[in-house]
């Protein structure tokens, strides 16, 4: 689902840059080792090919090819026969898990002086051979309800709750009405939840032309944004209550385990939530009446927008879902570490699309392809990884994360125990700036990894046109700041189970541009040939650069983790925390010493170990590093709180998990920044108290490898 990394480009900071390696030199690899590293690496990089990207990705989205069809089966078994063709061993992984499709299109309404029937399939567009497939899925919501509603119209801008709260000041009440919503500013499964919470009955979901359409450039197919009779399906699931299958929250979806009712299910919205194209919007919303809306209500759409509410505007509004549990198919391949079979560098992408799902994930199972043929080749020529690589092949990721969360919840134990890192890639190619979010100890791996891969149209390093754009963007007046920004892993892709459930150090990247057709019929072969990646350039670059970091992780003689950086990104959150709270009048109510004090030592002992990775690398002091290594892959770990946070105990990571209200957006310190927005000064003190826990434990950890 992931998307707009290109955002986080925008915002830039000041960190010196230090790099003083040799040209041979890799951080956590000897000299000598470092040499023979590159020399693997370079055969590598050589290996994967835009014709063969291409032919993956055009097999990949010759259908739609929605979790738990037939079409998604046949993926599964190409991406299986694909990867044992490469030589790797690799299997399908079924789970049991709870999913809707749409019995029929939903059925929409307007009701005024007359009935209008209005439009819930997007329109076939001339040239895009695919967007006349007979198998498209009608547009609709996972996890929507089934329902039948008739009533008054609210326009209730991106459903958000101030939205709510504008709306009554201006004396219009939701309850009993169906709101229509834009997208933005939150994962649409918070305004499914929102819009229950305030009482409307229905949800109604549009693409404002403002966000992804005419207002952003030529619309598709003369352009790539998103033309008038498109809509962005995608899930309503609170995911930010607990992702994957609804019926087995922190269990695996296997026979033996106990299911919830669906009623029981705390992260499914129990009214119709459905996506509508922003032709439909236009129509609905043009006849509203009732108070005119601030300038933060309005859109791209050529008319002032109204609230709505009176009775002469009506919706009805009909969703028919068949729930059932269907079967849906990870595919998993792995390469045994050849000295230690017991750490693993996992990389996973989705292979499930709402649609075809050109960008959206198949760009990313098109690189992985291309990485497991280069590594499967590298074997053939001697390569040795010491450390184990496994490749995963998601399934149900649209719905909420499903086939990452089912596997995660099943190798729990395991993967606690042996999990090194976790590489996400979900829509790998849309354009061609790079981007990335990660945790704060994989800074400069990242960094330091995007120096060695070329950037297909600058020729210059991706980590140089990174930087450059990053520059241009930078904000007025911001001279000195050296290196783009890393974002922060809210949700939203697969990583979630690894990093906020299980305390796995996470990534995820890729190179984004003007992408416009995000869960719509047009993010097709034909719209990437077209417009996403002509000539399949940076699918190679994709499959390069992760590759690469595979390798690096995988055969580091000292696993490449900082976690100096870390300690500077908790200060950073913290010091911001800490303004919002003294605005609130509510930094009387704790002591913010323990936790400055906790990152204080952090800092010292991540400094400390840092120079004796550093000492132990260039000794080649094996049974030091080993000690290093697990201290550096298990101090992630401890970031973990068995309790979890407040009100979910799935998510359990302390300075990471997406907010109620953003839904995919991080929200850094999760519980102790919404006991700020909550103005709840007994929940500031505790949810302090746990993240001051929680680093005495890393740092507790990190001291361990003394
Ligand atoms: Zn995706």
């Amino acid at each position: 689902m992931k998307t707009i990394l290109i955002l986080l480009l925008l915002v830039v900071i000041t960190i010196p840059t230090s790099l003083t390696f040799a040209q041979t030199a890799i951080d956590g690899f000897s000299s000598e080792r470092a040499a023979a590293e590159r020399r693997w690496e370079e055969q590598f990089r050589a290996i994967p090919n835009q014709k063969s990207a291409r032919e993956h990705l055009r097999r990949l989205t010759l259908e739609p090819h929605i979790a738990g069809t037939k079409e998604d089966y046949d993926t599964a078994i190409y991406v299986r026969d694909q990867l044992r063709s490469y030589g790797l061993s690799a299997d399908l992984k079924e789970y049991e898990v709870w999913l809707n499709y749409p019995n029929t299109p939903s059925l929409l309404e307007l009701i005024t002086t007359r009935r209008q029937r209005l439009n819930t399939h997007e329109a076939v567009v001339p040239g895009d051979p695919s967007s006349s497939h007979p198998k498209i899925t009608p547009l609709f919501n996972g996890y929507s309800a089934s329902g039948d509603v008739t009533a008054p119209v609210v326009y209730a801008n991106y459903g958000l709750p101030n939205d709510y709260e504008d709306l009554k000041k201006a004396g219009v009440d939701v309850k009993g009405k169906i709101v229509i919503v834009r997208y933005g500013n939150s994962f649409r499964g918070v305004k499914a939840k929102v819009a229950e919470q305030n009482g409307a009955i229905g949800c109604i979901i549009y693409s404002d032309p403002e966000d992804d359409g005419y207002m952003q450039g030529d619309v598709f197919p003369k352009g790539p944004w998103r033309p008038v009779a498109s809509g962005q399906r995608g899930s309503v699931q609170y995911l930010f209550d607990y992702p994957g299958d609804p019926l087995t929250p922190g269990k695996p979806a296997i026979a033996g385990t106990p299911r919830l009712k669906p009623e029981e299910a705390t992260d499914l919205t129990r009214i119709p939530v459905q996506p509508i194209a922003y032709d439909v919007a236009r129509t609905i919303l043009s006849q509203l009446k009732g108070p005119l809306r601030p300038r933060g209500f309005q859109g791209g759409l050529p008319f002032a927008y109204h609230a709505g509410g009176t009775s002469d505007v009506k919706l009805r509004l009909k969703t028919d879902m068949d729930y059932k549990l269907r079967t849906i198919w990870n595919v998993v391949a792995r390469i045994d570490g050849n000295e230690e079979k017991d750490r693993w560098v996992v990389l996973g992408n989705h292979r499930d699309a709402w649609v075809f799902g050109a960008v959206d994930p198949n760009s990313g199972s098109s690189a992985m392809l291309e990485v497991a043929r280069g590594f499967g080749e590298l074997l053939k020529q001697g390569w040795k990884p010491r450390r184990t690589i496994i490749f995963c092949s998601w399934d149900a990721e649209e719905y909420g994360l499903v086939g990452s969360t089912e596997w995660a919840e099943e190798l729990a134990d395991e993967l606690r125990q042996k999990a090194v890192a976790y590489l996400n890639l979900d829509a790998a190619v849309s354009g061609p700036h790079f981007g990335a979010s990660s945790v704060p100890s994989l800074w400069k791996f990242i960094r330091g990894t995007t120096r060695d891969v070329k950037d297909p149209k600058t020729g210059k390093s991706v980590y140089q046109q990174w930087q450059d754009r990053a520059r241009e963007n930078r904000p007025e007046g911001d001279q000195n700041l050296s290196e783009a920004r890393i974002g922060a892993l809210g949700s939203g892709s697969d990583y979630t189970p690894f990093l906020q459930h299980l305390g796995i150090a996470s990534t995820d990247m890729g190179f984004g541009g003007d992408y416009g057709v995000y869960h719509s019929a047009y993010d097709s072969f034909y719209w990437m040939d077209r417009f996403g990646d002509p000539g399949f350039h940076y699918h190679v670059a994709a499959a390069q650069l992760w590759g690469t970091l595979a390798m690096r992780l995988a055969d580091a003689d000292g696993l490449p983790f900082d976690y100096t950086d870390y300690a500077t990104q908790l200060r950073d959150f913290f010091t911001e925390t800490m303004r919002l709270a003294r605005i609130r009048n509510l930094a009387a109510s704790f002591d913010d010493k323990p936790m400055t004090s906790a990152i204080d030592d952090f800092v010292k002992e991540a400094e400390q170990l840092e120079k004796d990775r550093q000492e132990a690398v260039r000794k080649s002091d094996h049974a030091r590093l080993t000690r290093i290594n697990d201290a550096l892959m298990l101090a992630e770990r401890q970031f973990i709180d068995a309790r979890g946070l407040r009100g979910r105990p799935w998510y359990r990571h302390q300075i990471y998990a997406p907010g109620f209200y953003t839904g995919y957006a991080a929200q850094p310190l999760t519980d102790f920044r919404q006991a700020i927005d909550d103005r709840n000064s007994a929940n500031t003190k505790e949810s302090l108290e746990r993240i001051v826990e929680a680093i005495k434990r890393v740092t507790k950890t990190l001291k361990a490898a003394d």
